[in-house]
């Protein structure tokens, strides 16, 4: 950890992520020796490129504007690099670092062929104009390509990468490429996408809490549910909740929150998010009865069964944690990456709080993001409730492989270091078989 912390200052959410998954493995080290003699987690630790570039582009009104864009490809071991790309004014090489590091025992844990990366730029998509954003990602895009392909790598969403900022970055591969093939995943409908990729994420969170739920024999019927964000995960997240006998009686934005006594109307929210792309405020404007907060971390202080983070990192600190716990909640699961703070994990670990960490929580939008490659290599393409019941089957054995894992390695009932137990194995076993490269 010590050698982590030195080689890459001032990352403080890389040493964070990587000290979560170091802890886990003491007990696996002492069993395994070989995986630090051997230089696996020298090796793990260190990504195996990292990609910075310039992104020039021209604003509406003739100016050039010059942005950062990153690719960290991190492991190969099992697949070729997949993970999203993250559009947001705070991204620098150590949020990409943590969340491309993440991303490798996340798409282990899935158990498909995938391996880890992370991208994205410091460009904010909120308040340009489509042709700006469409100029931006078709420059970030010209260099991107010379380094991703179907076999290599293959990027997806996040924050502020959605259909519409896929769309004009897979036009520009194709255009610069002259090759049609998979190379990015959460594409539209009509070019190669995937159905159910959109509802992966939140759908995929939804059927792990049941799972931990059900292992307690407790389910979302007639539970209180409290969702951070409005984004691609909160939105399918409250959509499943709801499907599942749930009530959602909350939702934010970066600016503050709304709460609904009565269940949030997810039709209103998808149209102020995904056609308006407005704030969530707007809630009020259907339904004056709802309440509308400024700040965004007040939302945990609202009594529910259930919280379903899925806005951004460390929203979640200790402080909010005590009062979830003391508000009564029985189940707390990560939809964004990493959004409890270690404090904040201790402090449900301690209270006997069910919590699903990220990477095995929040794993079906990658699992799915899989799947959609597999249907562009077979040219074919698979029914909505077909990727479902594909994507609820992985997110069963997900839990049921973290859960065991905590238990073969002395931690009965604590996901975090089972899903990063599992996740790990795979990877350095692979390691182990290729020597040392
Ligand atoms: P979106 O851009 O669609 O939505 C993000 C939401 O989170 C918005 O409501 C946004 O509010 C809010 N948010 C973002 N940054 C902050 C911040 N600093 N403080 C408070 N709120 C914030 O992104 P997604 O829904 O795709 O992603 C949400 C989380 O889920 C991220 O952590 C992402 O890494 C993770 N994730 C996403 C996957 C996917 O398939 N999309 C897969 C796995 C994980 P505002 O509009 O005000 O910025």
């Amino acid at each position: 950890m010590a050698k982590v912390i030195a080689r890459n200052p001032g990352e403080p959410e890389f040493h964070q992520a990587v000290m979560e998954v170091l802890e886990s493995l003491e007990p696996v080290v002492e069993k395994r020796p070989e995986f630090i003699e051997r230089g696996v987690i020298d090796e793990l630790v260190e990504p195996e490129r990292i990609i910075k570039f310039r992104v020039p582009w021209v604003d509406d009104n003739g100016k050039v504007q010059v942005n950062r864009g990153f690719r960290i490809q991190f492991n190969s071991a099992i697949g070729p690099y997949k993970g999203g790309l993250r559009f947001h004014p705070s991204v620098y090489e150590g949020i990409i670092k943590f969340l491309g590091f993440e991303q490798i025992f996340k798409n282990s844990l899935t158990g498909l062929p995938i391996g880890g990366g992370k991208g994205g730029s410091d460009f904010d998509p909120k308040g340009k104009s489509d042709a700006e954003v469409m100029r931006f990602c078709q420059s970030f895009m010209t260099e991107l390509s010379r380094h991703v392909g179907a076999d290599t790598d293959v990027p997806a969403g996040d924050i502020g990468v959605g259909a519409r900022e896929i769309g004009y970055m897979f036009g520009q591969y194709k255009r610069l490429r002259n090759e049609y093939t998979g190379v990015l995943t959460g594409k539209g409908l009509t070019y190669g996408g995937s159905l159910a990729r959109k509802e992966a994420t939140g759908y995929g969170l939804c059927y792990f809490a049941d799972e931990m739920l059900r292992a307690r024999g407790m389910s979302f019927e007639g539970k209180t549910v409290v969702i951070s964000g409005s984004g691609n995960v909160a939105i399918y997240a409250t959509e499943k909740a709801t499907a599942l006998g749930g009530k959602v009686v909350a939702l934010s934005d970066s600016n503050g929150y709304i709460y609904d006594a009565n269940g949030i109307d997810l039709a209103a929210v998808k149209q102020i998010k995904e056609v308006e792309r407005k704030r969530i405020k707007e809630y009020l404007t259907y339904h004056p009865e709802a309440t509308y907060t400024e700040g965004c971390s007040g939302i945990w202080s609202i009594k529910c069964d259930i919280a379903l983070p899925c806005a951004t990192q460390n929203e979640i600190n200790e402080e909010s944690a005590k009062t979830l716990v003391k508000n009564g909640v029985k189940a707390v699961a990560e939809g964004a990456n990493m959004p409890s703070t270690p404090e904040a994990i201790h402090t449900f670990q301690k209270a006997g709080v069910l919590f699903g960490p990220a990477k095995a929580a929040n794993a079906g939008g990658v699992a799915t993001s899989a799947l959609e490659m597999s249907q562009n290599s077979m040219r074919l393409s698979w029914t909505f409730e077909e990727v479902d019941e594909k994507l609820h089957n992985i997110m069963r054995n997900i839990y049921k492989n973290a859960a065991k894992a905590a238990e073969d390695y002395g931690m009965k009932d604590n996901l975090v270091a089972g899903a990063n137990i599992a996740g790990f194995l795979k990877v350095a076993e692979s390691m182990l078989a290729y020597g040392v490269c």
